[in-house]
C-alpha cells in the first residue's frame, strides 16, 4: 500500500514524555511500513504547543537524527484543540490518513495498526474508544458520565468514551477543514462530517510521565465549550421557564385574590404580588424569543458547511 500517513500530536510542556513517545511512535511507524501497511513517506508531526519547557527544543533535536520526525511550532499556547486543528491542516496536504493521538501515552499507540486496517477496510473515520476509565479520579468519571449524557439530552451526537484518539482519512480532514468556527470542540464536529466510521476499544492507561496539561477549570471551560457551541437548548430553556412562570402567575393570582377576599391581607400586597408573578413570566417569554434569534444568528456566523459530498458520479 502506498498511502501516506501522519500521526498529529499535540505537545504542552511535554518534555517528561516526549522521547518515549517519539521511540513507541517511531518503532511503530518503522513496523508499518516495513508490513507496507503505509507508504514509507509517512510521519509524525509533533505540534509544540507554546511550551515552556524544553519540548521545542527536543522536537528539533530528534528531527534531525529522525527522518520520521517533523515539527510544527505554534506562537503561543492556543489549547488543545486548535494545536491539533493546527497539525492536522497542515499534514492534510501532504498525508493519505492522519491520526491523532495525545503526547502522555494514555492512548494505546499499537491500537493505530488496527485504525490502518480499518482505513484498509474503507472507513474514513475510526474513533479509538476507550473500554474502561480505571485510570481516572472517582471525580473525572462521574462528571465526564454527567457530561456525555447531558450532550445526548441536548442532541449532539457524540461518541461515547472517545477523546481524540482517532483516524481520519485525507477526504474526513479536508471537510472538517471546512467547519471555520473558532471555538473548536473536535469531538462534536468530527461526527458532523459525517463519512462511513467504526470504532476500535483500548485500555486507557495512566499517564506515563508529567501531569496533566487539562486541570479542572480547564475541563470545565471545555465541557461549557462543548455545550454552548452544539446547542441552543439551553436559550429555549428560557422560554418554558417563561412559560411555566407565567402558568404559576395565575395560580398565584387565584391564591392571592382568595387571600384578599378573606381579608388577610396587609394594603397592597395583591396587586404587588400580581405584578411580580406576571410581569415575570412575561420577561422570561421576552428572553427566550430573544434567544431564539439569537440562537439562528450564531448558527449563521459559524458558517458550518451545509452538506458535504462524498461521491459523484
Ligand atoms: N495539550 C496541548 N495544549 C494545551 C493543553 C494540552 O497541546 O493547552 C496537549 C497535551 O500535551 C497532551 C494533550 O493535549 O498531548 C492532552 O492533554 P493531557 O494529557 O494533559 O489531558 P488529560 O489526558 O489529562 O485530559
Ligand atoms: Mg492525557
Amino acid at each position: 500500500m502506498s498511502d501516506v500517513l501522519t500521526i498529529v500530536v499535540p505537545c504542552y510542556n511535554e518534555e517528561e514524555v516526549l522521547p518515549e513517545t517519539i521511540a513507541r511512535l517511531t518503532d511503530l511507524t518503522k513496523a508499518m511500513i516495513q508490513e507496507r501497511l503505509i507508504s514509507e513517506q509517512s510521519t509524525i508531526l509533533l505540534v509544540d504547543d507554546g511550551s515552556k519547557d524544553k519540548t521545542w527544543e527536543l522536537i528539533e533535536q530528534f528531527s534531525q537524527t529522525n527522518p520520521l520526525i517533523h515539527g510544527l511550532k505554534l506562537s503561543r499556547n492556543a489549547g488543545h484543540q486548535n494545536a491539533l486543528m493546527a497539525g492536522l491542516t497542515v499534514a492534510v496536504e501532504s498525508a493519505d490518513l492522519l491520526v491523532s493521538i495525545d503526547a502522555d501515552l494514555q492512548d494505546d499507540c499499537n491500537c493505530i495498526r488496527s485504525f490502518v486496517e480499518e482505513y484498509h477496510k474503507g472507513f474514513d473515520i475510526v474513533y479509538g474508544v476507550r473500554s474502561n476509565r480505571d485510570s481516572d479520579t472517582f471525580f473525572k468519571r462521574n462528571t465526564a458520565l454527567a457530561f456525555y449524557q447531558l450532550m445526548k439530552k441536548l442532541g449532539v451526537d457524540m461518541v461515547y468514551n472517545h477523546a481524540d484518539f482517532r483516524l481520519m482519512s485525507k477526504r474526513a480532514v479536508e471537510a472538517l477543514c471546512q467547519f471555520d468556527e473558532v471555538n473548536l470542540f473536535l469531538r462534536g464536529l468530527v461526527p458532523l462530517v459525517g463519512f462511513s466510521s467504526t470504532q476500535v476499544t483500548y485500555a486507557r492507561a495512566e499517564r506515563f510521565a508529567g501531569t496533566s496539561k487539562y486541570p479542572f477549570k480547564k475541563m470545565l471551560k471545555f465541557a461549557l465549550e462543548g455545550i454552548t457551541s452544539f446547542s441552543v437548548k439551553p436559550l429555549r430553556l428560557i422560554t418554558s421557564l417563561g412559560c411555566t412562570i407565567s402558568f404559576i402567575s395565575i395560580l398565584a393570582a387565584l391564591y392571592a385574590l382568595i387571600s384578599k377576599l378573606f381579608g388577610s391581607t396587609v394594603q397592597g400586597w395583591t396587586s404587588l404580588i400580581l405584578s411580580i408573578w406576571f410581569l415575570g413570566g412575561l420577561q422570561l417569554i421576552g428572553m427566550g424569543i430573544l434567544g431564539e434569534y439569537i440562537g439562528k444568528l450564531y448558527q449563521e456566523v459559524k458558517h458550518r458547511p451545509k452538506f458535504i459530498i462524498e461521491k459523484k458520479l
